[in-house]
This record gives structure tokens, sequence and C-alpha cells, in this order.
């Protein structure tokens, strides 16, 4: 049977998606190497069980990102921490700067301030999630077997990463 990819974006911009999109015809080789079973790349709702590997694009910005961080981990033997917004907290946790009332901050200025039409601030309990107090990395929430750094990392770079995850390449040495 052939290992069980995920990839999964949380609060990032989707560019390291789109660098792993950037492997261009590697792709194809990969699509024979594993089975792809849950990716914003596809129509799948639900993260399954039995992920050989997950890649986590962004940080953890909302309570969505959280619950969605635990069930990842129970369902995954291999978690890679995929970009500097994973692995650091990077530009979403800009707003951590702004102190305790950061979130406040960030919606006044988002939704209130630059409205161009009807200033509301979202809310709908069970469809918007809250944000987060703090945007944290993600290993701060939860086990990581692999740090992937970057913003975002080259093709070059996941292309490393993945064939030695997938037996295919020697053990990256140092930061990768
Ligand atoms: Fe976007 Fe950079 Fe964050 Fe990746 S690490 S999600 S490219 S901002």
């Amino acid at each position: 049977m052939k290992p069980r990819l995920a990839t999964v974006w949380l609060g990032g911009c989707s560019g390291c998606h789109m660098s792993f999109l950037d492997l261009d015809e590697h792709l194809l080789t990969l699509a024979e190497q594993v089975d792809i079973v849950f990716s914003p790349l596809m129509d799948v709702k639900h993260y399954p069980g039995g992920v050989d590997i997950c890649l986590v694009e962004g940080a953890a910005c909302n309570e969505d990102h959280v619950r969605m961080l635990h069930d990842i981990r129970s369902r995954t033997r291999v978690l890679v921490s995929f970009g500097d917004c994973a692995v650091t907290g990077n530009v979403p946790a800009l707003r951590n700067q702004l102190g305790a009332a950061n979130t406040e901050a960030v919606l006044q200025c988002a939704y209130i301030d630059h409205a161009q039409d009807r200033p509301t601030l979202p809310h709908m309990d069970g469809i918007v999630p809250r944000l987060l107090d703090r945007v944290v990395p993600v290993h701060e929430l939860v086990p990581v077997e692999y740090f992937l750094p970057g913003c975002p990392p080259p093709a070059a770079r996941i292309r490393l990463m993945l064939d030695h995850l997938l037996g295919a390449g020697p053990r990256p040495s140092g930061p990768i």
C-alpha cells in the first residue's frame, strides 16, 4: 500500500501550497509514490484516519485551527510544520505585538474602519470561529516531527523533505 499524504492549510496565505505546486513534473512522480488523501488541492471535507505524512501550512489563529490540529495529530504518523507561519507564526503572528487587545484591533481595522459598505463584525456561532487571543505556531499546540522553514519553502527543499520521508533520498543534514 502506498504511503498516505495530506496537506493542510491553516492560518497562511497559501504561498506554501503554491510552492508545493512548483514541484511541477515531480508531482507526477509523487502521484505514483503516495496516495494524496486530504489537501486544499482536492475536494475532501474531513481529515481521514491513518495518514502517514502531513504538511501543515500556517499558524493557529482561531479555535477551528486548534481543533483541527488536535484531530490531525491524532490521525497522523509524521507531522511536518510547513513554512515559516507554521514554524514561527510569521506574518499572522504580527498581531501578537498589539498585545492583549489585538483581536479587537484587527477586527475593528478590517471590518469596521476599512469597510466600504455596512461595517459589521463577523459573528455567527458555529460558523465563524473565534480568533485566538494570540497566534501560535503549530508546535506550541501539538508535537511536530519535522520543521520545514521558508516563506515559502522552495520547491527543491520540499522535494528533499518528501524524498527523505518516503525513503527515496538521503536524510537532510542541518536546516533544510
Ligand atoms: Fe504564506 Fe510565507 Fe506563511 Fe507560507 S510561510 S503561508 S508563503 S506567508
